[in-house]
């Protein structure tokens, strides 16, 4: 098979924005398309086309990859007329690094399937420090030959790369890492809430613990930077909502309950109705009240 050079880049937000640029300097042709055509810019300043619409950046592709917010978003631009679906060329791999639900995964991959399309879900793990330093670790779901066929792309973007099983997979191990990421948030906000209602001084609890079998990426990446009144997305309130909102959905699907997840998303949803979904996820310390 020829070599894959021409992609298309969809969402070019915190994450995609970073995914795309790394694709660019290794040598891919790449359009970009975004809703706000400003986030694209510096891509474009860099070399990449700039397309009108999803379709526009769909079609005659080799591979067409997508990073937007939510589900809708991932099913509108895969699904409407005149989008990535329609507009792709026989035999095009569409991937979807979005985090989104597995059941949107699997109407895609069925989709792409009845055109000759190859299309697999691919979300990503690594917050926007692993999308700069392309260390990211993705967690892939659909054919394996198709997964096989563009691992030299994955390898552009991340370091971990994992191939889950059939359609729908990479989303659903997307699923896991975000419960695991609910609780470890809200414990280590939780300890500092215990540690400023005990009368301790926060830092030196923070100096004790984060080296300690209770540290963690959550403790030392992400909550550090709110202890330090820095609530700047990283990985927004309203995108952890979401995720929690798709793995609370498809665990009663299961049959699992999760009451740690249903805590924090209760939480979370306060958060987002006070205003403060765009803030980091570090912000739950002012939930916790241990900052203000
Ligand atoms: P973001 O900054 O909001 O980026 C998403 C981009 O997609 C935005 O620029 C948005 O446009 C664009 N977009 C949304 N819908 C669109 C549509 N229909 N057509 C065209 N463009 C559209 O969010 P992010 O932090 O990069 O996250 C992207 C995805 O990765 C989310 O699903 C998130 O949960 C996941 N994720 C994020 C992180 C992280 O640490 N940030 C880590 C892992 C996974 P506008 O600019 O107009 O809003």
């Amino acid at each position: 098979m020829a070599k894959l050079k021409k992609i298309g880049f969809i969402g070019t937000g915190i994450m995609g924005a970073a995914m795309a640029g790394h694709l660019l300097n290794a040598g891919y042709e790449v359009s970009v398309y975004n809703r706000t055509k400003s986030k694209a810019q510096a891509l474009i300043d860099k070399g990449a086309r700039w397309c009108e619409t999803a379709g526009e950046c769909a079609k005659n592709q080799d591979v067409v990859i997508t990073m937007v917010g939510y589900p809708k978003d991932v099913e509108q631009i895969y699904l409407a007329e005149g989008g990535i679906v329609d507009s792709a060329k026989k035999g095009a791999y569409l991937i979807d690094m979005t985090t989104s639900s597995p059941i949107v995964a699997e109407k895609i991959y069925a989709a792409a399937k009845a055109k000759n399309l190859h299309a697999l879900d691919a979300p990503v793990t690594g917050g926007d420090i692993g999308a700069k330093d392309a260390t990211l670790s993705i967690l892939i779901g659909g054919d394996k030959e198709d997964f096989e066929v563009l691992i030299p792309i994955f390898e552009v973007i991340g370091k971990n790369i994992v191939y889950e099983g059939g359609a729908g997979s990479g989303q659903k191990t997307k699923a896991c890492n975000q419960i695991a990421i609910a609780g470890a948030l809200a414990g280590v906000c939780e300890a500092f809430a215990y540690a400023k209602a005990a009368g301790l001084d926060i830092e030196k609890v923070y100096a004790a613990i984060s080296k300690g079998a209770a540290s963690s990426v959550q403790m030392t990446g992400v909550v550090r930077k709110g202890l330090d009144g820095d609530f700047k997305p990283g990985f927004m309130l309203k995108h952890l909502a979401k995720d929690l909102a798709i793995g609370n959905e498809t665990a009663t699907a299961y049959g699992q309950a999760l009451p740690i997840l249903g805590m924090v998303l209760h939480e979370i949803r306060n958060m987002e109705k006070s205003g403060q979904g765009a803030e980091g996820t570090q912000a739950l310390l002012k939930y916790y009240g241990v900052v203000d």
